[in-house]
C-alpha cells in the first residue's frame, strides 16, 4: 500500500468508528427516551428471530460459501472474508472489520510432492502412495486443491520397518510396550485414524521412539455399513484421505507467539522453539494405498479389537512378512512451515442497555478444500443468523447486550485465529464476556442434535430447544426437544444428553484460557457409534456441498434447527434482563465430578490409605458450592428488575462464575488450559475431562516410578480443586 492508500484507509477506518460511536450515542439517547423496541416484548422478538431463519436461506449461504477452495493463508479465503464483511454490513451490522494476524502455517511443496513408497533391497521404490485424491464430478477445473497433507509434520525422508499401533492411543502404545513386548524405537509406526485426535497420535509415536508416522483411515471406522462410497453415497472412497494438523498447542495458539497476538511487531520465537511442532514426519493416506502397505506386514497377529475392515490379516509387525523382511517403507515429506496472513472477520451489533457485555457467536471459514461439512454448514447456519438478527433490527428490535460475530481463519491450523483475537482482546474479554457460543460444522450425522456445553447453559439449551421444531420427517408435530430427547436420553438425568466441552474447535480459548462459559450445538449421528471420528468424508475433498444437499440434509431443515438453537441462545443470552445462566446445574455437576474422581482414586484403596490420601475438603467445597448456588437463585426470584444497579449486580455475579473456576497458573505442563473444572483430556484433545489436574495426577499411578511422589502431586491438585471450588462459590454469596 502506498502512503496515500495508508491515509485514505486511515480516514476510513476513523470515519468508521466515529460513526459507530455516533450511532451509539443516538442509540443511547432513543433506548433511554423511548425504551423498549416499539412495545414489542423480547419474548416475541425471540419467536420472530427463530421463524426467521430459514433452510432455504442456509441452503443458498452454503452454495455460495463452498464453489472454490478456502485454505487458511490463501487468497480465495480472503476474498470470502471480504465478501462476509460486505454482506453482514448490508445487513445491519454496526460495524464489520477484517482482524489481520501473522501465524505460522504449513503447506506441501508444491514442486516436491509428499508420499510414501516401499523400498525394495536394492533401494528401488516399488509401490508409492497416490499425490492426490480423485476430485469429484464437476470439480475437475478447479484449481489449489491443496492434496492430502498433515499440516506442521516434520520434513523428512525416514526409512524403517512398519509397526500398527491400532488408533495410537495412549492405551495402544501401552498395550504394544507392556503386553506384546513391541518396541518402536525407530520404526514407522502406521495408526488407523479416529477414536482421539490425530495430534495426541503423533505424540504418543514421538514418545514411543517412531522416526515417522502414517495416519491412515480404515473403512472400520470411515464407511457406514449398506452405504456406498460418495458419490453414489456419503462413505469415505478408498483414493480418500483426511488431511488436518498434527500440532501439541495445549491453547497456546500460534506456535511463533504464545501468550500475545501475533501482529507485525510481536516478537516470534525461532521456529524450532515453536510450541507443539511434531518433531517426526507424518502423513496421512486413504485405504487403498493402506492395503498395500498394511497387506504383507509380518509379526504377530494383533487383538481382535485392532482389526479393521480391509480384507487382510492386519498384523503388528515390526516389518513385512517373511521373504520380503528386506523391505522398507521409506516417507517422503517436504512440507514448509510459513508465516502467513489470516484474517478474522468481527461483527458489532452493539447492546442498547448494557453495550459493555459481550455474548459472542463465533465459528471457523478456512476449510481444507470446499468445506461442504466442515465448516461452511456452521458458516452458513452464522450467516443466516445474522441476516436474521439484522431483519429483528429493521422491526426496531436491539439486543439488551452487545452482540460479536466472528469468522475465524486459520482453526484447521490448531485454532490459529480465534485463539489469537482472545490473546488480542483478553483484558476486555475478561471483563465484559457473558458467553461464547461455537459454529463449526452443523451437521455431523443425521440422527439428532448433539450439545456440549458448560453446566450453567444447561437450562438455556432445553428452553430453546423446546421451542424450535423437530426437523425430521413424520416429527412435524414434535419439539425438537422431544425428538432429542426420544433419541438421546441421558439416562440419570432422564433429559436429553448434554456432554462436557472438549476442545478441537474455536471456542477452546474463550472457554478453557479465560473462562467464559461456553457451548456447542450441532446435528450428530447415532451416540451409540463412534463420538470422535468424525464423519466419513471428514478433511476430504469430498466434502462438498452435494454431499450436504443428496444426503446429510436435503431440506436443510436439520441445519435450520440448528441455527435455531444457536441463534436462540444468542438471543436469550443477550436480550434476557436476568442472565440465563443457572449456577444450580452447575452444582450438581460438580458433585457428578467429584464423585466420579473419588471413585477413580478408590480403585488404589491401599495407596489410598497408606499415603493418608482425603477428598474432604473438595466435597466439603462442593457443598459449599451447591448451598450458594441454591442461595443466589433463591434471591433472583425477588430481585426488584426494575433496579437497575441490584440487576447489574447478580448478573455480574453470574456472569463472572465462570471466570472464578480459572487459575492463573494453569493446569500443570499446560499454561494455557487454566480452568480447574475442564479441560481437553491429555490423551484426547476432543475430549473433555472434568477436574483435569486430579485425573491427570492419578493416571496410570500404579505404575509410577516413585509413587510417594505422585500421591503428594494428586493431594497437591485435590487442594487446587478444593480452594478453586469454594472460592468459585464466596463469588456467588451475597455481596456485603
Ligand atoms: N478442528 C481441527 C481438527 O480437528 C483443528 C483442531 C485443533 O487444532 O484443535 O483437525
Ligand atoms: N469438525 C471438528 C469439530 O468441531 C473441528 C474441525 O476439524 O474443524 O469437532
Ligand atoms: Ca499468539
Ligand atoms: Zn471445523
Ligand atoms: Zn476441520
Amino acid at each position: 500500500m502506498g502512503t496515500e492508500d495508508k491515509i485514505v484507509s486511515w480516514i476510513c477506518r476513523l470515519t468508521v468508528i466515529t460513526a459507530f460511536f455516533l450511532v451509539g450515542i443516538v442509540i443511547g439517547w432513543f433506548v433511554r427516551t423511548t425504551h423498549v423496541n416499539h412495545g414489542q416484548t423480547s419474548k416475541s422478538f425471540l419467536r420472530d428471530l427463530l421463524d426467521e431463519m430459514q433452510a432455504e436461506n442456509i441452503k443458498q449461504h452454503l452454495r455460495k460459501f463452498t464453489r472454490l477452495p478456502h485454505l487458511a493463508g490463501s487468497q480465495q479465503n480472503l476474498i470470502l472474508a471480504e465478501q462476509i464483511r460486505d454482506e453482514w454490513m448490508k445487513f445491519g451490522l454496526d460495524l464489520v472489520q477484517l482482524v489481520p494476524y501473522d501465524v505460522l502455517l504449513s503447506y506441501p511443496n508444491k514442486t516436491n510432492p509428499n508420499y510414501i513408497s516401499i523400498v525394495d533391497h536394492v533401494g528401488n521404490e516399488i509401490f508409492n502412495t497416490s499425490l492426490a485424491e480423485p476430485v469429484p464430478e464437476g470439480y475437475e477445473h478447479v484449481k489449489d486443491i491443496v492434496p492430502p497433507y498433515n499440516a506442521f509434520s516434520a520434513k523428512g525422508q525416514p526409512e524403517g520397518d512398519l509397526v500398527y499401533v491400532n488408533y495410537g492411543r495412549t492405551e495402544d502404545f501401552f498395550k504394544l510396550d507392556r503386553d506384546l513386548g513391541i518396541n518402536c524405537t525407530g520404526k514407522i509406526v502406521i495408526a488407523r485414524y479416529g477414536k482421539i485426535f490425530r495430534g495426541n497420535k503423533v505424540k504418543n509415536a514421538m514418545l514411543a521412539g517412531a522416526k515417522g508416522i502414517i495416519l491412515y483411515s480404515d473403512p472400520k471406522d470411515y464407511c457406514a455399513e449398506g452405504v456406498e462410497p460418495y458419490p453414489k453415497g456419503w462413505n469415505l472412497p478408498g483414493g480418500g484421505a483426511q488431511r488436518g494438523n498434527v500440532l501439541n498447542l495445549n491453547g497456546a495458539g500460534d506456535p511463533l507467539t504464545p501468550g500475545y497476538p501475533a501482529k507485525e511487531y510481536t516478537y516470534r520465537y525461532p521456529a524450532e522453539d515453536g510450541v507443539g511442532l511434531p518433531k517426526i514426519p507424518v502423513h496421512p493416506i486413504g485405504y487403498h494405498d493402506a492395503i498395500q502397505l498394511l497387506k504383507n506386514m509380518g509379526g504377530p497377529d494383533p487383538p481382535d479389537n485392532w482389526k479393521g475392515a480391509l480384507n487382510i490379516s492386519y498384523r503388528i509387525g515390526p516389518g513385512f512378512t517373511a521373504g520380503i523382511e528386506q523391505n522398507k517403507v521409506r516417507m517422503n515429506v517436504h512440507t514448509n512451515n510459513q508465516v502467513t496472513r489470516i484474517y478474522n472477520v468481527i461483527g458489532w451489533l452493539r447492546g442498547a442497555v448494557e453495550p459493555d457485555r459481550y455474548i459472542i457467536l463465533g465459528g471457523h471459514r478456512d476449510a481444507w478444500v470446499f468445506g461442504g461439512i466442515d465448516p461452511v454448514s456452521g458458516a452458513a447456519v452464522v450467516h443466516e443468523t445474522v441476516r436474521a438478527a439484522g431483519k429483528l433490527m429493521s422491526r426496531g428490535w436491539r439486543p439488551r447486550r452487545t452482540v460479536i460475530f466472528a469468522s475465524w481463519d486459520a482453526e484447521e491450523f490448531g485454532l490459529l485465529g480465534s485463539t489469537e483475537w482472545a490473546e488480542d482482546n483478553a483484558r476486555i474479554l475478561q471483563e465484559r464476556a457473558v458467553a461464547y457460543i461455537n459454529a463449526d460444522s452443523a451437521i455431523e450425522g443425521m440422527y439428532t442434535l448433539r450439545v456440549d456445553c458448560t453446566p450453567s447453559l444447561h437450562n438455556i439449551v432445553y428452553d430453546i430447544t423446546k421451542k424450535v421444531t423437530s426437523p425430521e420427517v413424520g416429527e412435524e408435530k414434535m419439539s425438537l426437544y422431544e425428538s432429542w430427547h426420544k433419541r438421546d436420553n441421558w439416562t440419570e438425568q432422564n433429559l436429553p444428553r448434554i456432554s462436557k466441552l472438549g476442545s478441537g474447535s474455536d471456542f477452546e480459548a474463550y472457554f478453557i484460557r479465560l473462562g467464559i462459559a461456553s457451548g456447542r450445538a450441532r446435528y450428530t449421528k447415532n451416540s451409540k457409534t463412534e463420538r470422535y471420528s468424525s464423519y466419513p468424508v471428514y478433511h476430504s475433498v469430498y466434502e462438498t456441498y452435494e454431499i450436504v444437499e443428496r444426503f446429510y440434509d436435503p431440506g436443510f431443515r436439520r441445519l435450520e434447527a440448528v441455527a435455531r438453537v444457536r441463534g436462540g441462545l444468542i438471543f436469550s443470552l443477550a436480550d434476557s434482563v436476568i442472565l440465563p445462566l443457572n449456577c444450580e446445574e452447575y452444582a450438581s455437576s460438580l458433585n457428578r465430578y467429584a464423585n466420579s474422581i473419588y471413585q477413580l482414586a478408590h480403585k488404589h484403596p491401599d495407596a489410598m490409605k497408606q499415603y493418608h490420601m482425603s477428598f474432604d475438603s473438595l466435597f466439603s467445597a462442593v457443598g459449599n458450592f451447591t448451598d450458594a448456588a441454591r442461595d443466589i437463585h433463591q434471591r433472583l426470584t425477588h430481585l426488584d428488575t426494575s433496579d437497575a444497579l441490584a440487576v447489574r449486580m447478580i448478573n455480574d455475579q453470574l456472569m463472572y462464575l465462570e471466570r472464578a473456576f480459572i487459575d492463573p497458573l494453569g493446569l500443570p505442563g499446560r499454561p494455557f488450559y487454566r480452568h480447574i473444572i475442564f479441560a481437553p483430556s491429555s490423551h484426547n484433545k476432543y475430549a473433555g475431562e472434568s477436574f483435569p489436574g486430579i485425573y491427570d495426577a492419578l493416571f496410570d499411578i500404579e505404575n509410577a516410578a516413585e509413587p510417594h511422589k505422585s500421591w503428594e502431586e494428586v493431594k497437591r491438585q485435590i487442594s487446587i480443586a478444593a480452594f478453586t471450588v469454594n472460592a468459585a462459590a464466596v463469588t456467588l454469596m451475597p455481596v456485603i
